[in-house]
């Protein structure tokens, strides 16, 4: 999966933590996750600006001390291991993560779902933090 996607999705799911540790493992596990499902993935250079692009965001919309940023860091951080096979050539059979290799969701030509989920994430960071919360009930 693109790992701006699995930054995004870390960061919204950084939101529900309540420190950034738990941020960051969730995220991490997160990413697992989303590898399962069908995806494509792009080249290294259009990789690093689009995750560039969402940790900027994240960052500068949460802030970089923030648990969505943990987060989103948690969840990019295993692709480090398909940056290394990519520049290594190392096979894909060869890799640590299952996710990444026998596990790895089935390859698509088509990016719908992963915009579809970026999009998603991106819109819960635009909400600001708090405003779902419940009302108090007055009376009675
Ligand atoms: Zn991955």
């Amino acid at each position: 999966m693109i790992v701006a996607v699995h930054a995004l999705t870390g960061a919204a799911l950084g939101r529900l933590c309540k420190t950034h540790a738990r941020a960051f493992v969730l995220g991490a596990l997160s990413h697992l996750a989303a590898d399962l499902l069908p995806h494509r993935d792009l080249e290294v250079a259009q990789e690093a600006l689009l995750l560039g692009g969402a940790l900027g965001f994240v960052g500068i919309r949460r802030g970089l001390d923030s648990r969505e940023f943990a987060g989103a860091v948690g969840a990019a951080v295993p692709d480090i291991e398909n940056l290394v096979a990519r520049v290594f050539q190392i096979p894909d059979d060869r890799l640590l993560l299952p996710t990444h290799g026998k596990y790895h969701g089935r390859k698509t030509r088509g990016l719908g779902g992963q915009l579809a989920l970026a999009l998603i994430c991106t819109a819960s960071l635009l909400v600001p933090a708090g405003s779902c919360q419940p009302t108090p009930r007055h009376g009675n």
